[in-house]
């Protein structure tokens, strides 16, 4: 046992996806119990986190304040690329979940598994144990994102067979191969959905002098946005400002030339499939043609991108069903079955 048996009855264990777009809170035994963008509102220049009514404006409440308040109050992602952009920040947002998930009535201190990107390094794993700590929680462990996305959506990672997730978030994409309760081989690219909506903010731009805000971009991405052709290609209006004369103005476009855009990022996303592919042993590389690839996060959302994958791996390619939790039904799924799962942590081999 790593989790100390008595104190667990009373204390409410939970499973943080601390995602570099949404984060997600499960408790052992009831599911997901808070799902928040990850964003915290600060105050500019002093870089303090807003308190509003002795809450901390974190989450929804954060991304509602943004545009309405005075100039001097800033949203942040936390964790925008991936690894933690900023460690105080991303220490208020774990408390501020940790308290609320927990509520006041427990006075036991909670268990935690936190899910962090592959490419996380051994100074940033002990400053979110630390944190997490500090938020309230005894005894943190962590568990790799894809590992988490992977038991997510029911993959047999525990297994001497290969399978293969990858996970499209907003910062990053994590591409893994697991086998035997371990990740076989990863990458972890700073390519993900910021990046597709970028590039839709990059093509209004050249084609039609149009600037359009960050919301907008995505917006576009989820109504037409696809990585494949479509079977009735779909177009919507697009309000904007004009880039020359200041002027706001209005433009309709269609889902193909919104492809062509999404082609850069998605061919990076594509690449680093590939290379993960090539080094990955041959036993376990020959498993995937049944296996497959297994996509999850927002981004497997997109439309077509498990045609455009197939077709361009050859692999059998599939969407997890409700992609955006399966990082956290994940920890979920390691809070239940500790006993059996504990090797699928990080470190977990040296903890039995
Ligand atoms: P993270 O794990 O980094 O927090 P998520 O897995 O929550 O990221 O995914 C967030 C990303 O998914 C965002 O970039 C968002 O725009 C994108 N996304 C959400 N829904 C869709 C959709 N229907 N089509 C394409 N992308 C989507
Ligand atoms: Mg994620």
């Amino acid at each position: 046992m790593i989790f100390d048996g008595l104190l667990g009855m009373f204390s409410k264990d939970l499973g943080i996806d601390l995602g570099t777009a949404n984060t997600l809170v499960v408790a052992r035994g009831e599911g997901i119990i808070i799902s928040e963008p990850s964003v915290v509102a600060v105050v500019k220049d002093t870089n303090r986190v807003v308190v509003n009514n002795g809450e901390v404006a974190v989450g929804e409440s954060a991304k509602r304040m943004i545009g309405k308040t005075h100039g001097k109050i800033q949203a942040i992602r936390p964790l925008k690329n991936g690894v933690i952009a900023d460690f105080e920040i991303t220490e208020a947002l774990l408390c501020y979940l940790i308290r609320k998930a927990h509520g006041r009535t427990n006075f036991i201190k909670p268990r935690v598994i936190v899910a962090v990107p592959s490419g996380i390094t051994t100074v940033e794993k002990r400053a979110v144990i630390n944190s997490a700590e500090r938020a309230g929680a005894r005894d943190v462990r962590l568990i790799k994102e894809p590992m988490a996305a992977a038991l997510g959506v029911g993959l047999p990672v525990t297994e001497a067979r290969g399978s293969m997730i990858v996970d499209i978030g907003g910062g990053t994409t994590e591409v893994a191969i697991l086998a035997l309760s371990d990740i076989v081989q990863s990458a972890s690219l700073r390519c993900a959905g910021d990046e597709l909506n970028a590039a839709i903010m990059k093509h209004m731009k050249e084609t039609y002098n149009l600037y359009i805000g960050e919301q907008t971009a995505e917006n576009i991405k989820i109504e037409i946005g696809s990585a494949y052709e479509l079977e009735e290609e779909l177009t919507r209006e697009v309000k904007g400002q004009d880039s020359l004369a200041g002027l706001p103005r209005v433009v309709t476009i269609n889902s193909i030339e919104i492809r062509e855009a999404l082609r850069d990022p998605l061919d990076q996303i594509l690449k680093s499939i590939k290379g993960t592919l090539e080094k990955t042993p041959p036993e376990l590389a020959a498993d995937l043609l049944d296996t497959g690839i297994t996509l999850a996060g927002g981004g497997a959302l997109l439309r077509g991108i498990d045609k455009m994958l197939a077709r361009e791996t050859g692999l059998p390619v599939r969407k997890a069903d409700d992609p955006l939790t399966a990082v956290a039904r994940g920890t979920g799924v390691v809070l239940e079955q500790i006993d059996q799962l504990w090797a699928v942590l990080e470190d977990g081999r040296n903890i039995a």
